[in-house]
């Protein structure tokens, strides 16, 4: 990963918006610019220079990932160190924060800590997220890493396919899905694995509980696994039995949803359209009141990240975005549909990193 051009890239960034200086606290923004993987750090940065503060736990850790800025190792809390240093640096009268990864118990440390005349003055919550929107466009080796975990899905999706039975409780399920997943080498789940059956498959966030797989009906698998750090994230959803006419038209606008929107994904294309590509599909079926969420998010460090493809959504797809596209139907007490796949944005259109069959699977 080039993390100097990620710094040089976040220096311009900087550059514009008027500020000398900037402390990054929220870790995912500080690993994708220093390399560092520790829980406790704080990222410095200037026009000049770059200084990473973490705690003597990670003397060792720091000095083999961090190589785009100079390591100190501090005593007290990291953060208040990065804000000390950046008040010491010559020409820098003020440093942003990202408000949004902030809190006010922390804010009050780092005013207490800095000398008296720089209290009112040296700290400004940033207008917008900086770090955010530079991760949203993915390089090269990004885009490998997620390519790679996101084939694993679909190798385990494949695999599940060969294990999914009644009588199974959803536990199991995820149980055997999260096994095959360490077994291949993923660092962790992206998040806690959705095994959602029967009647459950109609609640959108259905985490594995003890409810047993039904002889017919539906079961949603929503899951991910990191890899280099990079999350992956798909949804599948079976048929246990043999499906009735409603609940195969159903899926099937699910899927034309589904395969719309990511048609719709290109280069300058903007969010809302793209969910409205999705939105439009379903509303036709008489299902818009049944798709509630938003059609998709930005993937990358984090499950969630910017941006969001959601109804409105002014933000324009560029090339390198990564983005899901996962529109859903959910029919309380009765069932629930999701499709979803992780696609790259191209200069031309999109390309899918979720290869895994989506129509019906009965078994
Ligand atoms: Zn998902
Ligand atoms: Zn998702």
């Amino acid at each position: 990963m080039d993390h100097f051009r990620r710094i040089g890239a976040l220096r311009r960034k900087l550059t514009r918006a008027g500020l000398p200086g900037l402390v990054v606290t929220h870790l995912p923004d500080l690993r994708y610019l220093s390399g560092f993987t520790g829980s406790s750090a704080a990222l410095a940065v200037t026009r000049r220079a770059a200084r990473l503060f973490t705690d003597g736990r990670y003397t060792a850790q720091a000095a083999e990932e961090v190589d785009a800025a100079k390591v100190e190792i501090v005593s007290g809390a990291p953060s208040v160190a990065a804000v000390q240093w950046l008040a010491a640096q010559p020409g820098v009268e003020m440093a942003g924060f990202d408000p949004s990864w902030t809190t006010v118990a922390e804010l009050t440390r780092w005013k207490a800590a800095l000398p008296g005349r720089l209290r009112r003055t040296f700290l400004t919550a940033l207008a917008g997220p900086l770090v955010e929107n530079l991760r949203r466009v993915k390089d090269e080796d990004e885009l490998a890493l997620m390519t790679e975990a996101a084939l694993g899905g679909c190798r385990l999706f494949e695999h599940m396919l060969g294990f999914i039975r009644p009588g199974l409780r959803e536990i199991e399920v995820a149980a055997e899905l999260e096994h095959q997943a360490r077994l291949m080498g993923a660092e962790g789940m992206s998040f806690e694995t959705i095994v959602a059956s029967g009647v459950r498959s109609a609640l959108p966030h259905g985490k594995a509980t003890n409810a047993v797989l039904p002889r017919r009906g539906f079961v949603t698998l929503d899951f991910g696994i990191i890899l280099g750090g990079y999350c992956s994230d798909m949804t599948r959803t079976v048929f246990l039995g043999r499906p009735k006419a409603e609940e195969r038209r159903t899926y099937n606008a699910v899927l034309e949803a589904q395969e719309t929107a990511v048609a719709a994904v290109s280069s300058g294309v903007s969010c809302g359209e793209v969910d409205e590509a999705a939105r439009a599909v379903l509303r036709r079926e008489g299902l818009a009141e049944a798709f509630s969420h938003s059609t998709g998010h930005g993937v990358g460090l984090e499950i969630h990240e910017a941006p969001r493809i959601g109804a409105g959504q002014t933000t324009r797809l560029m090339p390198g975005m990564v983005i899901t596209i996962e529109p859903g139907v959910y029919l309380a007490g009765r069932f629930g549909i999701r499709i979803e796949d992780m696609v790259v944005v191209t200069a031309t259109g999109g390309q899918v990193l979720t290869p895994a069959p989506k129509a019906l699977i009965e078994l």
